[in-house]
């Protein structure tokens, strides 16, 4: 770790801020400080739009076989380094190292599949109905983008959103969040590496958020927005790209419903559970928040699931064997630990979990609560930890209508043995995904997204590369 670079990255160059401000970066697993990094201000993003933009140009104009190389490239070093930047984000995040690797993995596939999309950017031509023009459509990068990353999957979120930005000829600046910064940089030296043109990349570190992105959405030079985080945030990013009309991509919170009907398989039920649920320490826009079981089958299901949560290894996420790292800070295990509170007032019974241990790191149990009542606030907070919450239902139309029943829209996970009620269920749940009989629908080659306010716009996937483009038309005519 001692070769990861900690300045800032501007225009193919690493710097220090303006201010020479830096800012700490702990392990939550000890709460011992791992780095310092530069702490960008308005000064610092300026820079960095200046660079974006002198590069957009030039680099929209260069060989699409051109940026598709440089992103394989990038995916190779990236796969060939895996052990490195998986240590990384353990160290910043928390998160298992055998996560850390499946993270890298996870990571590396959006440059490896954008590599692919890069070369396949298609126009269009045709005559118009009345037979006077032609139309021929051509596919342009949007421009400079602005993205905005999260803490939960350092590497994922960057590449997710590069990937596409590169393949399409765009320029970017990326904000990646304070907790975890060290994964960006990482990445950027990679892309660097890899023959990405100076500016391209441009990523600024900051505790200073608000300061370095309402100038550059409100500035007009910036195009595009593609943010991943909270929906209020979201929501006040939307506010402030209203002004410019800057484009918008947002990937914002859920309140993933995970309902097991009577005639589910309930091994796979609970295996489905365990990952929805248990997939980074339950810190996942994907993560299961609302267990709906039928009351035929709840009290089976809550004692395997509180079984196989109980066996779960819970430590620093370096050490061998552990299945559940900390939570990323102790504003985030307090969360946690309130919602649980709550829970417990209102009647839920804790099968397992439930008491934050003593010591160092912001550790917190695997918990499995049952009897949850329907006020609880869990019900429409994202948890954002390891805590399954279960309650039961008696009536197909009537779990629908609950899990329907909120703001959010993002994934919902159906299980159930019967094809048709899978298809009618799915169908009628107000979100963007479904996992059937599955608990992880995460991969680079499908549309990633949700409905309501979990989001504006998809990534991965073909689509994934449109949010980056732009169509124009040449009216042409037929002479
Ligand atoms: P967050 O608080 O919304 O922060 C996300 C990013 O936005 C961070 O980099 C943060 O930096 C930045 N930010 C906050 N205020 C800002 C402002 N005024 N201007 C510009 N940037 C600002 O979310 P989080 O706690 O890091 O991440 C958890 C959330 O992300 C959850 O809601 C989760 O569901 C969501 N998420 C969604 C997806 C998805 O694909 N749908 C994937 C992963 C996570 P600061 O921390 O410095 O403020």
């Amino acid at each position: 770790m001692t070769d990861t670079p900690t300045q800032l990255f501007i225009g193919g160059a690493w710097a220090d801020a303006a201010d020479g401000a830096t800012m700490p970066v702990d392990d939550p697993a000890t709460g011992e400080i791992i780095a310092h990094v530069a702490d960008a201000g308005a000064k610092d993003a300026q820079r960095a739009e200046e660079a974006a933009v002198q590069a957009q140009e030039e680099w929209a104009r260069t060989a699409p076989r051109v940026r598709s190389e440089i992103l394989r490239r990038a995916y190779e070093i990236v796969v060939e380094r895996t052990d490195e930047l998986a240590h990384l984000m353990t160290a910043e995040m928390g998160k298992p190292l055998a996560e850390a690797r499946g993270e890298v993995a996870y990571a590396a596939e959006f440059f490896r599949w954008f590599s692919e999309e890069a070369v396949r950017v298609e126009g269009g031509h045709g005559v118009l109905p009345d037979g006077r023009n032609r139309m021929l459509l051509s596919r342009r990068p949007v421009g400079p983008c602005l993205l905005i990353t999260p803490w939960n999957f350092p590497l994922a979120m960057g590449t997710r959103k590069i990937g596409p930005a590169i393949a399409a000829g765009c320029t970017m600046i990326l904000k990646p969040a304070p907790q975890t910064p060290l994964s960006s940089l990482a990445l950027a030296a990679i892309l660097k590496e890899a023959g990405l043109p100076d500016g391209v990349l441009n990523v600024v570190t900051t505790s200073r958020a608000g300061e370095v992105c309402e100038p550059l959405l409100r500035g007009g030079r910036i195009r595009k927005l593609s943010f991943t985080g909270s929906t209020n945030v979201g929501r006040l990013l939307l506010a402030q790209s209203a002004e410019a009309v800057v484009r918008t991509s947002m990937e914002l919170g859920g309140n993933a419903p995970f309902i097991v009907f009577e005639d589910a398989d309930l091994d796979k039920a609970v295996d489905g559970a365990m990952v929805a649920k248990m997939r980074n320490m339950g810190e996942a826009c994907t993560a299961a928040n609302r267990f709906f079981v039928h009351s035929s089958v709840a009290e089976e299901f809550g004692r395997r699931l509180a079984e196989r949560m109980g066996a779960l290894v819970v430590g620093p996420g370096t050490r061998d064997g552990v299945d559940v790292g900390p939570l990323i800070d102790r504003v985030g295990r307090a969360k946690v630990e309130d919602l649980v509170a709550d829970a417990v007032e209102r009647g839920a019974r804790v099968l397992v979990g439930g008491r934050t241990p003593e010591g160092p790191g912001c550790f917190y149990p695997p918990t499995v609560l049952t009897d949850v009542d329907p006020g609880s606030r869990l019900m429409d907070t994202e948890i954002f930890g390891p805590v399954a919450a279960i309650l039961t239902f008696d009536d197909e139309d009537e779990v629908i209508r609950r899990a329907n029943d909120t703001p959010w829209g993002l994934v919902g996970y159906v299980f159930t043995e019967g094809l048709d009620r899978a298809l009618r269920v799915s169908e009628r749940l107000e979100v963007g995904m479904v996992g059937l009989n599955t608990g992880l629908v995460s991969n680079p080659a499908a549309p990633f997204g949700g409905v309501k306010q979990s989001g504006l716009g998809r990534e991965g996937g073909r689509v994934g590369l449109d949010e980056f483009l732009e169509y124009q038309y040449l009216a042409v005519p037929v002479r």
